[in-house]
């Protein structure tokens, strides 16, 4: 294989990016201006290297202050007591921009598909349960796709955190069905989200 090959075959791991794309993307880098062909590979390079992981919700950040925790979990003006569980950062980024959350976020970063074998792991519930017995967390809400792995999901998290309703007197709830079968919530319009999130049962 040649290095444009390569590079196609790389290229087309992109998400939404196929094999025509991919190989119209390479010539574009063959004839591209070197600063911009430097500033793109240091870019994702440091995207990389610089890149946290935040110890409770498990966003990207590149905050160095807040340290273990991402800016918005060390938040003291948001309502540390609410957390919506979302499926990952393209997520949040359209909850944060709608303003319609003013609580904190928990992403599992994929939804459970059928076939999967014990998610719990995968999942890391363990972290947000210990936030809801600590007594730092009484609300959780679902905020999943709509769709039968996201439902799946909803409905294995609801099952796993349904002992501490009783026992620590959580609230629990998954947005409503504004969203029409399909949706995909990184894509969800703000009004959307905000019906979704006022009817949540
Ligand atoms: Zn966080």
């Amino acid at each position: 294989m040649s290095k444009i090959d390569d590079l196609q075959e790389l290229l087309k791991k992109l998400p939404g990016i196929g094999p025509r794309q991919a190989r119209r993307f390479v010539y574009f880098f063959l004839s591209a201006d070197e600063n911009y062909m430097s500033r793109l590979s240091s870019l994702i390079n440091d995207l990389r290297s610089d890149k946290k992981i935040c110890s409770f919700c498990r966003r990207v950040h590149f905050d160095s202050i807040s340290g273990e925790l991402c800016p918005t979990c060390s938040d003291t003006s948001r309502d540390q007591s609410k957390v919506l569980v979302i499926e990952k950062n393209s997520d949040f980024e359209n909850f944060e921009r709608s303003g319609v959350w003013d609580g904190r976020y928990f992403l599992i970063l994929k939804n459970v598909g059928l076939t999967e074998d014990d998610p719990s792991a995968r999942l890391q519930l363990d972290r947000l349960k210990t936030s809801i017995e600590s007594g730092q967390t009484s609300e959780v809400v679902t905020a999943l796709s709509v769709n039968p792995d996201g439902e799946y999901t909803t409905e294995y998290i609801h099952k796993s955190l349904t002992p501490l309703v009783k026992s620590h007197n959580l609230s629990i709830s998954a947005l409503a069905r504004g969203l029409s079968t399909g949706s995909e919530i990184e894509y969800a319009d703000s009004e959307t989200l905000k019906n979704a999130l006022e009817n949540r049962k």
